[in-house]
C-alpha cells in the first residue's frame, strides 16, 4: 500500500485493534451461507464504532495544527459526535458539537448524548433546516472563536474528508493480516457519510483485490448523492495522493432505508432480535439492523452463490443509541 501513494497521513492510536472477527455460526447455518462479522463496535467502549478509525488520522491533523478545540457535527444521538467528543477529551481538546434536533428525536439524557454531557462537550442545539448549512455555521463558530484565542478544528459530518477516509483505508490492512489467504468475496456495510465505504474501497484497490465486491446500505439520502460523493472523494484522493483509482465494483443496495433516518422499522427488528438471539450479536437500529436485514434480505432473493460466496459484515457500532427510550420501546419487550 505505501509505495502507491505519495504519503500517508499521521494517525494517533486510540482505537483497540484490530477487531476480532467472528463467524456467525447459527445464522450461517440457517441461511446456508457464510457469514462473518468484523466487531468494529469493539474499537473501544466510550470510542466504540467506526468513526474511531476515522478520528485517529482527524485528530492527528487536529494536534498537528496545534488545535484547542473540534468542532463536528451530527444527529442528535450521533456516535460520530460522541466518539469525537470522547476521543478529543482523550488527547486534550475540548469540543464543540452541532446537534441536529428533529421531532422524532427528542432531546434527552441518555445514550450518546449522555456520554458527550459527561466528556463535557459545549452543543449547539439547530434545527433539521440549520443542519442543512452545518459547513456554514461551523466555519461562522470556528471565526468567532478565534477571535477569544481558540484554534478551531472543524470535523466534518461523520468524519468523512481525504483524511478521515483513512481510517477504513488502513483497516483493509488489518482484514489482510488477519488471514493467510484473504476469503471474503463481499464486504457490507452501512453508509451514512460514505466514508467507511469508501476508505474500503480505496484501500482495497491498492491492495489489489478487486475481485471482492462491496456492497453499502445508505440509511439515507438518494443512491445518486452518494454516488457523486464516493466518486467526487476518489478524484481528490487521486490529486492528493498520487492514484489512478476509479470507483468500481461496489453496489449501493436502495430500498432498506424504511420510513426515515434513524426510524426503524419491523423487519429490521425482527433480525435484530433473530440475530441476537441466534449468534449474540447486538445490532443497532440507526444503521447495522438495516445494514444486516438488506443482506438477509438479498441472500433470500438467491442474490448469491453459497457454495463460493463468503460474507464479511463490518458491525460499524452504534450500541449506545439503542439505550434510549423510543428506541427500546420499538422492541415491544415485556418486563416479565
Ligand atoms: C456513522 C456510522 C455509519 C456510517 O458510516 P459512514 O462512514 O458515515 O458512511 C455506520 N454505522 C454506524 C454505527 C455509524 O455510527
Amino acid at each position: 500500500m505505501e509505495k502507491k501513494v505519495k504519503y500517508i497521513p499521521e494517525k494517533l492510536n486510540l482505537a483497540n485493534l484490530p477487531t476480532p472477527i467472528i463467524h456467525c455460526e447459527e445464522f450461517s447455518r440457517k441461511l446456508g451461507i457464510q457469514i462473518d462479522i468484523k466487531q468494529d463496535d469493539m474499537t473501544g467502549c466510550l470510542t466504540s464504532g467506526n468513526k474511531i478509525r476515522k478520528l485517529e488520522f482527524l485528530l492527528a491533523d487536529a494536534k498537528k495544527q496545534n488545535a484547542t478545540i473540534v468542532l463536528t457535527c451530527g444527529g442528535f444521538q450521533s456516535n460520530h459526535s460522541r466518539a469525537t467528543a470522547v476521543a478529543a477529551r482523550q488527547v486534550g481538546l475540548k469540543s464543540l458539537l452541532f446537534l441536529r434536533v428533529t421531532e422524532h428525536e427528542k432531546k434527552v439524557l441518555a445514550g450518546n448524548f449522555l456520554i458527550d454531557k459527561l466528556v463535557g462537550a459545549q452543543f449547539e442545539f439547530i434545527t433539521a433546516e440549520q443542519y442543512q448549512n452545518r459547513s456554514k455555521l461551523m466555519k461562522k463558530k470556528a471565526e468567532e472563536l478565534k477571535k477569544i484565542g481558540e484554534n478551531p478544528y472543524i470535523i466534518p459530518e461523520g468524519g468523512t474528508n481525504l483524511i478521515g477516509i483513512w481510517g477504513y483505508i488502513h483497516m483493509f490492512n488489518e482484514l489482510v493480516e488477519q488471514h493467510k489467504e484473504f476469503p471474503y468475496t463481499h464486504i457490507y456495510c452501512a453508509v451514512g457519510t460514505i466514508g467507511t465505504m469508501t476508505g474500503l474501497l480505496i484501500g482495497r484497490d491498492l491492495l489489489d483485490l478487486n475481485h471482492v465486491k462491496i456492497i453499502g446500505v445508505p440509511v439515507c439520502g438518494k443512491i445518486s448523492h452518494f454516488t457523486s460523493k464516493m466518486n467526487r472523494l476518489v478524484e481528490e484522493f487521486n490529486q492528493e495522493f498520487g492514484t489512478d483509482l476509479k470507483p468500481q465494483n461496489y453496489e449501493l443496495l436502495d430500498g432498506y432505508i424504511g420510513p426515515g433516518y434513524s426510524v426503524p422499522y419491523k423487519e429490521e427488528i425482527d433480525v435484530i432480535k433473530d440475530l441476537a438471539q441466534s449468534d449474540g450479536v447486538i445490532l443497532d437500529t440507526c444503521y447495522t439492523g438495516k445494514t444486516f436485514y438488506a443482506l438477509v434480505d438479498q441472500i433470500k432473493k438467491n442474490q448469491f452463490n453459497s457454495e463460493k460466496d463468503k460474507i464479511l459484515f463490518i458491525l460499524t457500532g452504534g450500541l449506545f443509541s439503542l439505550f434510549t427510550e423510543n428506541i427500546i420501546e420499538q422492541f415491544g419487550l415485556e418486563l416479565n
